[in-house]
Formats: C-alpha cells, sequence, structure tokens
C-alpha cells in the first residue's frame, strides 16, 4: 500500500523534502500555519509593489536543480534564475568599496588596491575554502547524522582543517587587511552565525559562492517557491495554507496523525516537521514524554540572532545601487558580541541592503523601486526588547541612515514602507526566542550535535530545515531534505 507523510510547513526545507518524497511514490501533504508557502521566504505584497520577505541571495543552484531531474523535469521549465554581478557591493563608511566579483583577475586588482601583500594571502584562503566545500559540503552536507561514530569517522578531517577555531580567526590568519578580512569573515552572519565564533567549516560559503554564482530568481525568490509548489502538485501532492497544527498524536515511540487548529486528526504513516524545533518537541510533541524532554533540552541551547527588516518603496530608481550590498557600520567585532551577546539594541549597525529592481523590473510598478534592508539584532532571550515601541523607532534610524549615506532622496521619494521585528519570527513562525536562524552554527551544536534529521526515540518522526542538520540558508535546508528524505524513504520502503 502507498505510504503516507505529512509535512507541517512549507519553508524552503519542508517544500525539499515534499518533492523529494512525493518523487518516490510517497503521498505527501504539507500543512503550513500562514496563508502563503515560503515560510522564511513569505512574500509581501503592498501598494502595486512585491517584496520578498526573506532570502534573496540564491547560491548552489545545482542542489534545487536535483528537485527537478529528479522526475525527469527541468527547473528552467517553471523558474528563470539570473547572474548576479557584484555577488556583494562591501561599502565602509569611510568610503572604502569592495564589489566582491566572480573575476579572479579583478578580485587581484581590488585587493592589490586596498591591501598588496594580502593578494597572495586571499589565494590561499580560497584554496582553504575549496577543501571545506569538498569535506563539510559535498560529503557531509546531505547526509544525516544518527549516531556518534559518524562524526567521528569525519573528526580527522575537520581537526586537521582547523574546524575547532573561528572563521574570523582562520581568515586573519591568512590576510591582514581588516576590510577583508570582514569581507571574508560576514558570510557566517547569513545563516545565524557570529564570524568570531562560528567554525571555521562555515568558511566554505565562500567557495560556494565562487563555484555556483549567486543568482536572483526572475520575479524575485517567492517565483522560485512557487516553482517548488507547482512542482510539488505536479506529482500529485498536496499542499494546505492556513492549516496550522496544533499537535503530533500517537504512542511514545511512535507517532499516528497530525491534529489541525480544527481539532482533526490526520492520520500519517511518517511525519516530518519543517516547523522550529523548540516549537515541534516542547508544543506539537508536548504530549509525549519524549517531547516535553527534549524541548526543554533544546530550549537552553544557543539560538542565532533575529533580524529587522524594513521592506520600502521608491519613486524613481536607483540604477547606481548593486543588486546586494553590505553596509559595515563603525564597528564590527564589538557591535556582533553585542548583538550576540548584549541585553539592549546597539547604538550604531550594519545593514545588508537588497535592491532588486536593478536587476528585475516586475517587483515594482512604472517607474518606482523595491527594496529591502535588514539589521542583524539580538533574539528576545538575549534583549527583552518591546518591539512594537522599538520598531517605528529603530525603523527611523535606519533609514535616515540610508538616505544620508547611500540612497539620497530616499525619505522624500518614500512611497511605501513596512517592517518586521523578532516579534513577527516569534509569533508568525513560531521561532524560539524569535531567533531568524534557528540553533546558532557553533561547533558543539553542528553535525550529530544538532537536534537529529530523525528522532532517536520516535521511529517514524523526522526533522528538515534550519534547526536539524547542517543549519540554515537555502543550500543548508535544502540538504536536509536530502539527508531527512533518504532516512523516509528507506523507512518506508520506498524507491529512492
Ligand atoms: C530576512 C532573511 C534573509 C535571509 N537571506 C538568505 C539568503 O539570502 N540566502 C539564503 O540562502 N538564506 C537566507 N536566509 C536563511 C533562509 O531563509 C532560511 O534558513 C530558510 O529559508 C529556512 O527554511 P526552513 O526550511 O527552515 O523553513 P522556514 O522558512 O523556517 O519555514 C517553516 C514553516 O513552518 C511553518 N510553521 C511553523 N509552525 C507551524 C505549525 N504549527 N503548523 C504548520 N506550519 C507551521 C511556518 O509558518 C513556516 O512557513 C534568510 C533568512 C531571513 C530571515
Amino acid at each position: 500500500m502507498t505510504k503516507t507523510a505529512a509535512i507541517i510547513g512549507a519553508g524552503f526545507g519542508g517544500l525539499a523534502l515534499a518533492i523529494r518524497l512525493q518523487s518516490a511514490g510517497i503521498a505527501t501533504t504539507i500543512f503550513e500555519k500562514r496563508d502563503k508557502p515560503g515560510g522564511r521566504a513569505y512574500v509581501y505584497e503592498q501598494d502595486g509593489f512585491t517584496f520578498d520577505a526573506g532570502p534573496t541571495v540564491i547560491t548552489d543552484p545545482a542542489c534545487l536543480e536535483e528537485l527537478w531531474t529528479l522526475s525527469g523535469r527541468k527547473m528552467s521549465d517553471d523558474v528563470t534564475l539570473v547572474p548576479i554581478s557584484p555577488f556583494y557591493r562591501l561599502c565602509w563608511e569611510n568610503g572604502t568599496r569592495f564589489d566582491y566579483v566572480n573575476d579572479q583577475a579583478e578580485l587581484d586588482r581590488q585587493i592589490a588596491a586596498m591591501a598588496p601583500e594580502d593578494v597572495d594571502g586571499y589565494r590561499r584562503f580560497h584554496a582553504y575554502s575549496e577543501e571545506l566545500y569538498q569535506e563539510g559540503y559535498v560529503k557531509l552536507g546531505s547526509v544525516p547524522f544518527l549516531n556518534f561514530w559518524q562524526m567521528m569517522k569525519a573528526a580527522p578531517q575537520l581537526v586537521r582543517l582547523e574546524s575547532y577555531r573561528s572563521v574570523y580567526s582562520k581568515v586573519a590568519s591568512f590576510v591582514k587587511n581588516e576590510h577583508l578580512r570582514q569581507a571574508l569573515s560576514f558570510h557566517t552572519l547569513l545563516v545565524g552565525g557570529n564570524p568570531f565564533e562560528s567554525s571555521s567549516i562555515y568558511g566554505l560559503i565562500h567557495a560556494l559562492e565562487r563555484r555556483g554564482g549567486v543568482w536572483f530568481a526572475k520575479g524575485g525568490t517567492g517565483a522560485l517557491v512557487k516553482g517548488m509548489v507547482k512542482l510539488f502538485t505536479d506529482l500529485g501532492g498536496t499542499i494546505r495554507t492556513s492549516a496550522e497544527i496544533h499537535r503530533i498524536e500517537g504512542q511514545p515511540n511512535r507517532v499516528r496523525a497530525v491534529v489541525t487548529a480544527d481539532g482533526i486528526a490526520h492520520p500519517f504513516d511518517m511525519v516530518a516537521s519543517n516547523a522550529d524545533v523548540v516549537h515541534t518537541y516542547a508544543k506539537l510533541l508536548g504530549g509525549h514524554e519524549r517531547g516535553r524532554s527534549y524541548g526543554k533540552s533544546l530550549a537552553n541551547r544557543r539560538y542565532s540572532m533575529s533580524l529587522f527588516v524594513i521592506y520600502f518603496g521608491l519613486k524613481g530608481k536607483r540604477p547606481e545601487l548593486a543588486h546586494h550590498s553590505v553596509l559595515f557600520g563603525p564597528r564590527y567585532r564589538e557591535l556582533i558580541k553585542e548583538i550576540f551577546t548584549a541585553p539592549k539594541l546597539a547604538d550604531d549597525f550594519s545593514l545588508y541592503l537588497h535592491a532588486p529592481s536593478v536587476t528585475d523590473d516586475s517587483l515594482a510598478p512604472e517607474g518606482h523601486s523595491a527594496y529591502y534592508v535588514l539589521s542583524p539584532v539580538p533574539h528576545l532571550g538575549t534583549a527583552d526588547i518591546d518591539w512594537d515601541v522599538e520598531g517605528p523607532r529603530y525603523r527611523d534610524r535606519i533609514l535616515d541612515y540610508l538616505d544620508q549615506r547611500y540612497i539620497p532622496g530616499l525619505r522624500r521619494d518614500l512611497v511605501t514602507v513596512r517592517h518586521i521585528s523578532p516579534f513577527d519570527f516569534r509569533d508568525e513562525l513560531n521561532s524560539h526566542l524569535g531567533s531568524a536562524f534557528s540553533v546558532e552554527p557553533i561547533l558543539t551544536q553542528s553535525a550529530w550535535f544538532r537536534p537529529h534529521n530523525r528522532d532517536d526515540l520516535i521511529s517514524n518522526m523526522y526533522i528538515v530545515g534550519a534547526g536539524t542538520h547542517p543549519g540554515a540558508g537555502i543550500p543548508g535546508v535544502v540538504g536536509s531534505a536530502k539527508a531527512t528524505a533518504g532516512l523516509m524513504i528507506a523507512d518506508a520502503g520506498a524507491r529512492a
């Protein structure tokens, strides 16, 4: 008889898992709390503008393409990816700029202009990042770590690559210039990690970008989500939106059904949760001893920071901007430390600015342009800020800063604006402490130390998404879907 699976949540991880299961002949249903799929990749439509809420930097398109090739299809039939160059423009307050491009000669030229003695160091860092990529991403990025011995097998390579050191400290061993050190280490923030504390293994992101490029989905990341949903439903899968799961029912070591808000129990052979891991264990599995005890232990782990994101639309266009910019504030190390540990909001900020209208005209009304700007901020367990009060003030500070330094006339040309704060991560996405990227990616919370792709005690309960191995970011959660699908397909005895 055909096996059935329920997936709780339609984030990138949930969707990728659903496509893999359905392609393998497992009848799969996704239950999504919100009115639209995507999770952190939700789309806000406002005053004729289309704002991608979350991920905008698409790396490793091959991990997405694989979802289509499983059933003999092509991603290009449903989604168009456009290459972005520069990958990012990095800007500092003293006027220094660095266009991070995928052209070695141009990179050498810019590094030589900044710090001639670092040209060679950068090349050695790139070679090191390639090794990390092979060990950390190719070999381990989509295999589940269910027992400690798997971890021990990988350990010698990880020790050789000094993965016990932080990304920043490894980068600093290759290059001396402080701006270059920031340019090569800030990437961990994109997956919720502090560059001064995350394992140097995350230095692989550099090689991932250099190899696979940085891409943008035509129509926005929302178009990529739509393409994944279309693929899944074309394969015969079912997706139910505005369908929050309130609990998961079953016996101590097997789950039997998911229960929607209306009290109806929907029976399934297997259940995978793409929702936050604390929410999954402490609330959804709260009726099981396992859920209560593991939920409590997970709540005590370290969580990544949160984000404050402002979406805004302007009259006119700004073709001089890069599609992706990182705007470093006056402090780096100290600011990051405050974001991860201080009980209050820092006085300064570093920002990521998304300006998709420089690539895609379809996201704003004629003669207008769409943007978002994000600021990493402490999660609610670090700083108990009342964002209903602080949010509008913080929004105005950031918009004024952009107006003064990077987008002159922003205030004058502003036609629409909205923002999200840690409260939205907590309340809309059920994220523990309003964390934006789930369990913090430090060595002692990675691989086997992360919540497992299949529960240790409940034999038909699985996890997919940022909270499990390998972690946050689109390639991470799509890799987690591959690891989790492998287990579910084998457990179901379905065709791979
Ligand atoms: C602002 C921002 C920018 C980012 N930028 C990038 C980027 O440029 N590139 C990149 O690669 N990554 C980026 N990331 C990280 C990336 O977006 C995430 O790591 C990834 O999308 C998380 O996917 P996920 O599978 O864990 O699911 P999520 O997106 O977390 O989705 C989980 C889903 O579960 C649903 N849910 C929760 N509880 C329930 C319940 N009880 N019942 C039913 N449904 C439920 C939620 O509504 C949600 O839809 C960014 C993240 C943010 C927040």
